[in-house]
């Protein structure tokens, strides 16, 4: 078994169905198990393209696939739920990002790991402070690493819950 992270975010259509739904459908892999979800963040999208708000959370969850299974599992379902990308950079039906995978380091053209852009995201390092197993991550407490983002502003609590 392996404690993995996703993110998942969300910012066209029904966001927060959509979210619901990916858990739904993660936890009914027969080798995913959902063990905790992240409260509900609201986030400024990034770029230059005008869009809704994400939608965005952390999971951790414990999975006996390996990470391109794992990576292969996460991709259908974003498919599955209408995920569109017609811009780069433009708004999204459903994006899960694996995270991190135990100790796992992982460089390839399909896959990175630890995730290259999560220290640089408060959408990520927030909800990720929820759900992850210890207080710090390398040494450094979540509050730590979610200032150095300078990002912080941009993620808040959603009225909504989950
Ligand atoms: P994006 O949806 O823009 O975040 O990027 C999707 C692409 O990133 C996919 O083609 C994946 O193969 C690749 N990728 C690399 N590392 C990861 C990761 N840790 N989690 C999810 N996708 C990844």
């Amino acid at each position: 078994m392996t404690i993995s992270y996703l993110a998942l975010g969300s910012n066209l259509g029904d966001r927060l169905e959509t979210l619901q739904k990916a858990v739904k459908l993660l936890d009914q892999e027969p080798e995913i198990q959902v063990i905790k979800k992240s409260k509900l963040y609201e986030t400024l999208p990034y770029g230059d393209v005008p869009q809704e708000n994400y939608y965005n959370a952390v999971i951790q969850i414990n999975t006996t696939y390996d990470p391109l299974q794992l990576l292969n599992k996460t991709q259908a379902i974003e498919k599955k739920l209408g995920r569109e990308r017609l811009i780069h950079w433009g708004p999204r039906t459903l994006d899960i990002d694996i995270l991190l995978m135990n100790g796992e380091k992982i460089a390839t053209d399909r896959l990175t790991i630890p995730h290259k852009e999560m220290l640089k995201r408060s959408f990520v390092l927030v909800p990720l402070k929820d759900v992850y197993s210890e207080e710090t991550y390398q040494g450094k407490s979540f509050d730590q690493l979610i200032a150095t983002t300078g990002n912080q502003a941009e993620v808040w609590l959603s009225k909504e819950s989950w």
